[in-house]
């Protein structure tokens, strides 16, 4: 990837889209074109392929995705399939089409069975039923991996796919509802602490176990395997870390300087019992994060409470 290639950034206005132009940026790619959804509507077929005739990018980041967490997912099942699968279907269509060099396409790490063992290898995929509460979601992204790789094997595209573990970061989305646990945990604690509350509501048990990357490492791991990483299996993209969503919710206290309790609504779904990667390949390869959990949530809620003032989507 040559500094001045055209590189297409599908999704820039979202945390991971956002992270991966910073770090383009930083590095001193000049050519970089993205588009807002309200200019191009990735669902839309026609739309897709008349952007590329026209800006003909050498490289594409696939960061485009309709993501939320479990509630978001659980509930807006017809959405998260429909609009995952059109999106990439469109745009990994078109780069062949369009002649792309190289595609990179960014799933998730729910793609794996839902009891598959841990961590996570990449060739577990397949191997099992998938956790309920995200399965549309985990399908279209599964469908993605699928077009990838059959473009690979009928057209010899070099078309890769990373497998991203639960981000967070700047840019994040901290919707009361349909937002991720992490970001969800820090506008919680937050507002309990800014309004006096008693007590913080934790969903499920806080026994499930999760692995959480800063999104800014997520884009780093991006560039670098966009320039080093050629071959048609996933890579895991994580830390190797993970901890209890209880453990999790006494870090985001701890952060934002909460002296309440932590209540658990078991009534509310755990989903996974656990996801965390196996990163084996992605350090073999040469990369590993350098932002630790504690480090992330300290610069996510510095960067929320600069916002903060604004209305919460
Ligand atoms: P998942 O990784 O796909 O399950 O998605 P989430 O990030 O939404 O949830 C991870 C875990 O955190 C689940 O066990 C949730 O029940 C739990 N959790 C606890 N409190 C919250 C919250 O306020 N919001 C969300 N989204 N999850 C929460």
């Amino acid at each position: 990837m040559k500094l001045n290639d055209k590189i297409y950034v599908a999704g820039h206005r979202g945390m991971v889209g956002g992270a991966i132009c910073r770090r383009l940026d930083a590095l001193g790619y000049t050519n970089i074109v993205t588009r807002s959804s309200s200019e191009l509507d990735l669902r839309n077929q026609a739309a897709v392929n008349e952007f590329f005739e026209t800006e003909r990018p050498a490289y594409v980041f696939l960061a485009a995705a309709k993501v939320g967490g479990i509630h978001a997912n659980n509930t807006y099942r017809a959405e998260f399939i429909y609009d995952n699968l059109m999106m990439e279907a469109n745009i990994i269509y078109a780069a062949w089409k369009y002649g792309v060099t190289k595609l990179m396409f960014l799933g998730s790490s729910c793609i794996y069975p839902r009891l598959a063992a841990q961590p996570l290898r990449e060739d577990s995929l397949l191997t099992g039923p998938l956790e309920a509460t995200n399965e549309p979601y985990a399908i279209a992204k599964i469908a993605g991996i699928k077009m990838c790789e059959s473009f690979r094997d009928q057209y010899g595209c070099n078309f890769i796919s990373v497998m991203p573990t639960n981000l967070y970061g700047i840019g994040d989305n901290y919707h009361p509802e349909n937002s991720h646990v992490l970001p969800a945990l820090i506008r919680k604690f937050h507002e309990a602490k800014a309004e006096g509350k008693p007590s913080v509501t934790v969903w499920g048990t806080g026994t499930p176990k999760r692995e959480f990357l800063y999104a800014d490492d997520l884009a780093d791991a991006c560039v670098f395997l966009m320039m080093h990483y050629d071959e048609k299996e996933l890579v895991n993209i994580g830390t190797g870390e993970d901890l209890s969503i209880k453990e999790l919710a006494e870090l985001v206290k701890e952060v934002t300087h909460y002296e309440g309790e932590i209540v658990f609504d078991s009534s509310k779904p755990d989903g996974t019992p656990r996801k965390l990667m196996d990163v084996s390949k992605l350090h073999s390869l040469g990369w590993k994060h350098t932002t630790n959990l504690p480090k992330g949530v300290a610069l996510a809620y510095a960067h929320f409470l600069k916002k903060a003032h604004f209305p919460l989507a």
